[in-house]
């Protein structure tokens, strides 16, 4: 018998069917003995209709009155469910954020949770009670509502998890855990069987979408088993490791360590543009002065390069989220005279993507395998960073597809590791 958070997407409780189907599933971890704590999301496209509702009155509406609308989509799945859990004989009680107690910063649309009261949810527990909470939602100080950004209701599961100490924390999506890149893709994609979390934030952070940022972090800070499996497979009650993804700490065990694939995954973003700015005297300053400016517009910087100066100047060039290019390019040009710059050139139509493994830290020769394999295929690189556990390129948008398929066979994550 354990203690499990279990969580459900939009796309789980995306008709009245699903949720029905979501609370028989709940019925066969209740009929082991499970002790179950159950947060939702709102039903598939509501906080997007939400959203549309509140801009056609206002474009940027008060961020009070928009947390309030907002968590109203989350408040209809838990009751629902609870409903379909208490016709199956199974005792349940659904709780809005405010109700169970979670709270919050007063940062309206991107709150942060500060603490939840374990009481209440202890007590209903030990009466046998499926408690469901509504995700994404908390409640400040003052009583106020707030909410905790796009996809937060995967925070909301990993501080209950978190808070009540579960065994584990599922989240349920549409999606039967994390694959060695996206399947749309590369097709041979892999599920892997477990990803540590620094790996896993290296995939979220670098595109891939399958459980919100924060959630990991969290989940990796307070030691929380986190496990992203697909709601439309049967529960899977052995441990025969085709029980989606399990995101854990890294195996520290020397015999393990051996087995450990030494690279998890590919991970991609298409949302990348570069500037560069050409013969800038190099001198002190001259990475604050280009940056500064850009930073100045909450425009945030990704990779970064300067060249070493030959007769006296450098190439500065820098990425930004595509959204950002002509806003940034705009800065550059106004700075590029006052710093004696020959010239602001960019590229809006290039992606990045990073290999991204634990195994990186204790073997030579990723990298230049990587840049082989990239050039066999007439793949041009326009910029390298590295981290521990990563590589990144950049590359022509064009080489995408292609890029990432030959990286991937390269690395052979086609096949079981
Ligand atoms: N319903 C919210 C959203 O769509 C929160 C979540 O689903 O995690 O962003
Ligand atoms: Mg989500």
């Amino acid at each position: 018998m354990a203690l499990i958070v279990q969580k459900f997407g939009g796309t789980s409780v995306g008709t009245v069917d699903r949720i029905e189907n979501v609370a028989e599933r709940i019925g066969k971890f209740r009929a082991r003995g499970d002790d179950i704590i159950v947060v939702v999301s709102a039903m598939s496209g509501e906080t997007n209709r939400l959203v549309a509702l509140a801009q056609s009155i206002n474009e940027k509406p008060d961020a009070r009155e928009y947390d309030v609308l907002l968590s109203t989509g989350e408040q209809v799945t838990i009751a629902l469910l609870s409903m379909a859990l208490n016709k199956r004989d199974i005792a349940a009680r659904s709780y809005t954020g405010s109700q169970v107690h979670i709270l919050t910063d007063s940062a309206h649309n991107k709150a942060r949770i500060l603490d939840i009261e374990e009481k209440n949810i202890r007590f209903d527990l030990q009466k046998g009670r499926v408690i469901v909470v509504a995700g994404f939602q908390g409640v400040d100080e003052s009583g106020n509502i707030t909410t905790l950004g796009r996809g937060g209701s995967d925070t909301t599961a990993v501080a209950l998890a978190a808070a009540l100490k579960a065994d584990e924390c599922q989240i349920y999506t549409d999606v039967d855990g994390v694959y060695t890149t996206d399947p749309r893709v590369v097709p041979e994609a892999r599920r892997l069987d477990k990803i540590t979390f620094e790996e896993m934030l290296e995939m979220a952070s670098l595109g891939s979408k399958v459980l919100q940022i924060r959630a990991v972090e969290f989940a990796g800070k307070y030691n929380v088993p986190l496990r992203v499996l697909s709601s439309f497979d049967e529960p899977n009650f052995t441990d025969d490791g085709a029980n989606g993804t399990l995101i854990t700490f890294e195996d520290k065990n020397e015999e393990n360590e051996m087995e450990q694939a030494l690279i998890s995954g590919i991970a991609f973003n298409r949302d990348e543009a570069k500037l560069t700015m050409l013969g800038v005297p190099d001198k002190p300053g001259v990475a604050h002065n280009i940056l500064g400016p850009i930073g100045d517009s909450n425009i945030e910087i990704d990779m970064i390069i300067q060249n070493i100066g030959a007769d006296g100047t450098t190439d500065f060039t820098f990425t930004v989220h595509r959204n950002d290019y002509s806003t940034a390019k705009d800065i550059l040009h106004k700075i590029a005279g006052e710093l004696g710059a020959r010239e602001v050139v960019g590229d809006d139509k290039i992606v990045k993507i990073s290999l991204v493994g634990v195994g990186m830290r204790s073997h030579a020769g990723i990298a230049s395998t990587m840049f082989k394999a990239l050039a066999d295929e007439g793949i041009n690189i326009n910029m390298i960073a590295t981290s521990e556990i990563k590589i990144s390129v950049v590359v022509d948008e064009k080489y995408l597809e292609l890029g990432v398929r030959t990286l991937h066979s390269a690395f052979g994550l086609e096949q079981a590791s």
